[in-house]
């Protein structure tokens, strides 16, 4: 492979076996997007016969290698993007999802997001919620994003310190425990205005069912549920609104499990009293039920 024609046909050859042409083609253009550091138009113009350079065709090689040995593209290439933002991903941090944008959309388009001041992340991974909202939300002053992994807190302090530099904006990474907070019972004063968690949800004998590029390189640590409590997140993010961590009148936003949405609703307004908080199970564009929105009211 020296040429741009012939690395395209090295990289259809190559990626036959786990993708179809069309999107082969299409890795391939990313592919030498990255490397020439060049957008899709300024490829296009270029002559196939365009010759690549030893370190661009040691670079491709490399790529090629582990996409065909599964690794997901956006790990390879280094970045997704998400809700209209450039984030740098990494084998310890789940690539953020379609249905997680939705969420961030659904979250914009409540009225009462706009005035927020105050925001959590909990389980933040590559930063993408606390990220998006810190930057489209105007009067947010204090961002928080919670995250345990050692792995992950990096690339979310990546995303946060890019976020800075585009906006001013800041995001704080708090890597701590979930429920070693609960523990401490400290909520903060003034509590927040909003809460935000996409915790790992996938059951473990769901696994059969899920491929194994997903399976084989995405943390389990952030797509899997406890066992024996598949959804015991949701109900240490009741305990926090129970533990006076969102104000009264604050918003909690979750992507759960749908096998689990009506057990997860049942379960938070237990938690937190039926009285004290309002809940909607939402849908994905999907038709599955996949979010739940609680306002939190407790008695004066
Ligand atoms: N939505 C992710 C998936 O389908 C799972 C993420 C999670 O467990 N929060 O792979």
């Amino acid at each position: 492979m020296d040429t741009i024609r012939s690395f395209e046909q090295e990289a259809l050859e190559c990626l036959t076996a786990l993708y179809e042409p069309s999107e082969a083609r299409e890795i391939a253009r990313q592919l030498l997007e990255e490397v020439r550091g060049c957008t899709r138009t300024q490829l296009l113009l270029l002559s196939k016969d365009t010759l690549l350079s030893p370190a661009e065709c040691a670079r491709l090689e490399r790529m090629l290698h582990d996409l065909s040995a599964g690794t997901p593209l956006q790990y390879v290439l280094g970045h997704t993007y998400f809700a209209g933002h450039r984030l740098t991903v990494a084998p310890g941090v789940l690539i953020p999802r379609p249905e997680t944008e939705e969420l961030i959309e659904l979250i914009l388009q409540h009225p009462e997001s706009r005035a927020s001041q105050r925001l959590l992340d909990v389980g933040t991974g590559s930063g993408c919620i606390a990220y998006a909202l810190t930057a489209a939300l105007p009067e947010v002053k204090q961002s928080v994003a919670l995250e345990v992994s050692s792995e992950a807190a990096p690339i979310a302090e990546a995303n946060f310190e890019a976020l800075r530099k585009a906006t001013g904006r800041e995001v704080y990474l708090w890597k701590h425990d979930l429920f070693a907070l609960l523990e401490k019972h400290t909520p903060p004063m003034p509590p927040l205005d909003l809460i935000v968690s996409n915790p790992p949800y996938i059951h473990p004998e769901e696994a059969e069912e899920m491929t194994p590029q997903v399976l084989l390189h995405e943390p389990h640590l952030a797509l899997f549920a406890p066992e024996a409590s598949p959804i015991a997140y949701y109900i240490a993010l009741a305990e926090l609104v129970a533990q006076g961590y969102l104000r009264s009148g604050g918003n909690l936003w979750v992507e759960l499990n749908p096998l689990y949405a009506t057990a997860t609703e049942e379960a938070m307004l237990e938690r937190i009293g039926r009285q004290h908080a309002k809940t909607k199970l939402i849908h994905d564009l999907s038709g599955k039920v996949r979010f739940l929105h609680l306002t939190y009211c407790p008695a004066e």
